[in-house]
């Protein structure tokens, strides 16, 4: 018999959307309880970007000080080595934000400082080790999620379940929303490499010929990913490690002293990339946000930005009735309403990069500068309007306050 647990709102996935929608739903005196299926956020392959919108939300709960301490490095202009050539990307110098850069966290730091202070908070609970494997129906309604945990199973019945359970979610699954696919030619090989005292500050990547690498700064390690074409994984195997070593060599010269770090395929792990999105986000009962309505490649940095944005927007547009009671379909769909549109505008400025950046479909001539790096360079002007898309986004979400 599986155990039973009672609360006003469950969500599904310890990630930037599930914690950020618990902290603020918590915060509002709302009972959640998160359920994440690892044993802590201490894992890879999730971007380590806080972008200026998400620090001023920081602000804006009264965290930022205490955040800004935790360690971090702070960008405040992209720039990307392109066929050789240094291009300034975005310049973050104007944003209307009390922080003017990127900082660079690892999410897990982000997520232990959040799901710290949300801690604080009576009304908020984290479930490690606890992975949703299925959906508590009451007729058609979503009453509840069933958790596999150490042990045995616990079941979780709730006003309103929330699915923030990433690209591969089961929520959505079960559910029965249907997903809308979006072809993406590219797959990431993510590796790490140890730093040096006098290697390049981070870029925001280098491009060559269409393939791109890009170098995250972990302080004594960079994360790599390097792009590869869908599916090329088994013929980059069968050319061999030292051709591959070659290949990271060729895009940044100073790694060519420990390259040889990756002395074993099982050192590169193959991420498949997706863009897609649900064309119901929601059914009575269950909210579907972040990369669980929505996967996102990893183009332009931003998806953790748009997860922490529907979190926001989730608990500005829910919080007052769940502090009473379940929320309407009605309701759910004000959410989806929102946060469609700068979903969709941000995935499809992904499918273009894909199509005519990373992939450099446009590009004939290999040492070329293609005509949008061109024009960065020319106009420093232009730089603001990449540093809004990636720093703000459209439609940035402010937190309300509603319900404190
Ligand atoms: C290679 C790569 C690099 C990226 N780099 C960046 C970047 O630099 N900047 C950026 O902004 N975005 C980046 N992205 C996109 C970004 O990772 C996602 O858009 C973002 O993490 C979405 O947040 P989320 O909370 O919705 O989902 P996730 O971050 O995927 O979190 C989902 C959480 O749910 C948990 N979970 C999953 N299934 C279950 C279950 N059944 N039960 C319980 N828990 C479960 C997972 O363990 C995880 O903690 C990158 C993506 C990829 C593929």
């Amino acid at each position: 018999m599986a155990e039973i647990l009672q609360t006003r709102c469950a969500i599904a996935g310890g990630g930037p959307a599930g914690i950020m929608a618990g902290y603020l739903l918590a915060r509002a005196g709302v009972p959640v309880i998160v359920l994440e299926k690892h044993a802590d956020f201490f894992r890879d392959f999730r971007g380590d970007t806080i972008h200026p919108s998400t620090l001023e939300l920081m602000y804006e709960l009264g965290l930022l000080e205490e955040f800004l301490k935790q360690p971090h490095q702070e960008v405040r202009e992209l720039r990307a080595v392109i066929n050789g050539q240094s291009v300034p990307i975005a310049d973050f110098a104007k944003l209307p934000t009390r922080c003017k850069f990127i900082a660079f966290m690892p999410q897990w730091d982000f997520l232990n400082f959040l799901s710290t202070h949300a801690k604080k908070f009576s009304s908020f609970q984290l479930l490690v080790q606890h992975e949703v494997i299925d959906l508590i129906f009451d007729q058609n309604r979503v009453a509840g999620v069933r958790a596999k945990k150490p042990g045995g199973e616990l079941d979780i019945r709730a006003d309103l379940i929330i699915g923030a359970d990433g690209r591969h979610s089961i929520v959505q699954a079960r559910a029965g929303l249907e997903r809308q696919e979006f072809g993406v030619p590219i797959d990431v090989l993510w590796m790490r490499m140890s730093k040096k005292q006098n290697d390049p500050q981070q870029s925001f990547g280098f491009f060559q010929h269409g393939k791109l690498l890009v170098l995250l700064d972990r302080g004594d390690y960079w994360q790599a990913g390097f792009v590869i074409p869908k599916g090329g994984f088994d013929e980059i195997k069968a050319r061999g490690l030292p051709q591959f070593q070659n290949d990271i060599v060729s895009f940044a010269g100073f790694l060519h002293d420990r390259v040889a770090e990756l002395d074993d395929w099982s050192k590169i792990k193959l991420l498949t990339v997706q863009i897609n999105r649900l064309r119901d986000w929601c059914r009575d009962g269950l909210l579907c946000i972040g990369d669980s309505a929505h996967a996102m490649s990893p183009a332009g940095g931003v998806g953790i930005n748009l997860a922490i944005q529907d979190a926001v927007a989730t608990a500005n547009l829910l919080t007052e009735k769940l502090q009473t009671g379940p929320v309407s379909v009605d309701d759910l769909r004000k959410v989806q309403a929102r946060r469609q549109w700068p979903t969709r505008l941000i995935q499809t400025m992904q499918v273009f990069i894909h199509r005519n950046l990373v992939t450099g479909q446009t590009s004939h001539r290999k040492d070329s500068l293609p005509i949008v790096f061109r024009l960065l360079k020319w106009f420093p002007v232009l730089r603001q309007v990449p540093a809004r898309f990636i720093g703000i986004g459209p439609r940035p979400e402010h937190y309300s306050g509603r319900g404190r």
